[in-house]
């Protein structure tokens, strides 16, 4: 999306070394060139710039696939030009969409009889898959409450205040109330009966979130689903449960198939997964699977006349790629229930040994969960050292890892974590040296001259001040120098900006 700012008003054009060989001008950076170029240059040039983009394999902030087999590339590029809305050309392609539906609606325990389909679709993410869960559950319940004769004018619905922003565009795009389950200090998921207590009868779901995108914790489904069927018997309500398992979806079936999440659970009307997550597919495909056709109102399907046959869809965009479909298909019977469940054990045991060493520095409070999605979250346990998790990602970008940090959402918003998303490309020989880096990075740290702890400038920002230049410490006064005072200031306009990005957790 450009809505990016221009930075440099000097700098309209840009260089290129090795380019110039074929173009002798610069190009002009926001104005298409009036002349075309050699196709070397183009490639040159653009080759060039993206050097300097972030390693992906070394992008530890993303659950998004970075690494799959050079025969599933090879099937990508060979299908990169097929429009996958053009279904009555490329029928097998559709076919495949098909299978990996039913695959997946089998994986979650969807009630299928013998000859029964799966109702689902394949999605860009889970954002897309979400927009469309979320869609069909808030048009039953107005559908529902029209033939009551009810206002149905007020939907709303009930999640933790650590959904994925995705949640906040459904309910801003299509105009239903978020109702957020507050978080607090230890507890950073949806309390299940917090939930239940907020629903009331413009409730269009309850969202769970299988993996929670802050620390991987899974919520309590289970639960949920039976305090609100306790619910519903007292209300009358028909209440039901969406579940976000856009990380977990893939997980939760091959390391714990026991816990019960999924449509073995009543109330679980939909679920979306990221086949591009642990799915294990390069970006751009997510699902969405329904309980059953009663969950997904015909009128929301559109059944278009394209090209010579009826094709119903239910998606926001029409055309897209059809590589990440193939791509999952082959996933799917390439590694197989064994193959799944082999990578999974391996991130999941990953992170284990990046968590043991993390907590053997003594320096970490661990905030995921070992039961959970394969990933290690942390704080630091001694805030008073003069830096804070932020400069610890920070400097560790010059050893080329890519850690984020976060605040924790409103009314946890003081706890700040560093997060390192455990990926089937993360071998353990990376995890140990990143353990060492890390303790690098510590020790570095520590050597710097004190500054003033982030702690305190926390508190001063939430008085909405920066403090004078006297702080007392261990009971001392301790004049500061002007660089000590620069550096509060800048710690605390860090502090301020993050706190503002952390509004919206845009960490995905
Ligand atoms: C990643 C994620 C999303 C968004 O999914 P995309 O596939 O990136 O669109 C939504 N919810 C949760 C819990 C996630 O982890």
């Amino acid at each position: 999306m450009v809505l990016s700012k221009i930075f440099s008003q000097s700098d309209v054009s840009m260089h290129s070394t090795f380019a110039s060989r074929y173009v002798r001008e610069s190009l002009p950076r926001y104005k298409m060139p009036e002349k075309s170029i050699p196709k070397e240059a183009a490639f040159q040039i653009i080759n060039d710039e993206l050097m300097l983009d972030g390693k992906p394999r070394l992008n530890l902030a993303s659950f998004v696939t970075t690494w799959m087999e050079p025969e599933c590339d090879k099937l990508i590029m060979d299908s990169i030009n097929k429009n996958y809305v053009d279904m009555d050309e490329y029928p097998v392609t559709t076919e495949l969409q098909n299978r990996c539906v039913n695959m997946i609606a089998h994986l979650f325990n969807a009630p299928l009889g013998e000859s029964e389909v799966a109702v689902g679709v394949g999605t860009v993410g889970s954002s897309e898959a979400i927009m469309l869960a979320g869609l069909a559950f808030k048009r039953k319940w107005q559908n529902k409450r029209k033939a009551e004769g009810k206002p149905y004018d007020k939907p709303n619905i009930v999640t933790g205040a650590n959904v994925q922003v995705c949640w906040e565009k459904f309910a801003r795009y299509f105009e239903v109330e978020l109702k957020e389950v507050k978080l607090t200090e230890n507890y950073y998921v949806m309390d299940p009966a917090k939930a239940v207590e907020m629903v009331d009868e413009n409730t269009i779901c309850v969202a769970a979130i299988l993996g929670s995108t802050l620390n991987g914790e899974f919520e309590d489904v289970k639960l949920l689903n039976d305090l609100l069927l306790e619910k519903n018997k007292i209300t009358g309500w028909d209440t039901s449960i969406h579940v976000d398992a856009a990380s977990g979806g893939f997980i939760a079936p091959f390391l714990w198939p026991e816990l019960e999440w999924d449509f073995r659970l009543p109330l679980v009307k939909s679920i979306n997964v990221s086949g591009h997550k642990y799915g294990l597919v390069y970006a751009g495909v997510g699902w969405v699977i329904w309980r059953s056709k009663e969950d997904l109102p015909e009128e929301l399907i559109f059944h278009i006349n394209y090209l010579g046959t009826d094709q119903p869809t239910f998606t926001l965009n029409f055309s897209k790629g059809s590589s990440q479909i193939i791509a999952q298909y082959y996933q799917l019977i390439r590694l197989g229930y064994e193959g799944y469940r082999n990578v999974m054990d391996n991130c999941h045991e990953n992170a284990m040994v990046l968590k043991e060493g993390l907590e053997k520095t003594g320096r970490f409070k661990i905030v995921s969960k070992d039961k959970g999605v394969p990933l290690v979250a942390f704080s630091l346990k001694d805030k008073n050292r003069g830096y804070d998790e932020f400069e610890i990602a920070e400097t560790l970008r010059r050893f080329g890892w890519i850690v984020p940090a976060y605040a924790m959402p409103a009314d946890a918003k003081h706890i700040t974590v560093l997060r390192v998303v455990i990926r089937e490309d993360f071998s353990r020989t990376l995890a140990e040296r990143l353990v060492l880096d890390i303790t690098k990075v510590m020790h570095e740290l520590d050597a710097l001259p004190a500054k003033p702890s982030s702690k305190k400038s926390v508190n001063n920002e939430e008085n909405g001040k920066i403090s004078g230049s006297r702080e007392e410490k261990n009971g001392t006064v301790v004049k500061k120098t002007a660089m000590e005072t620069q550096r509060e200031i800048t710690a605390y306009w860090k502090n301020f900006v993050m706190a503002k990005k952390s509004d919206k957790n845009k960490i995905c």
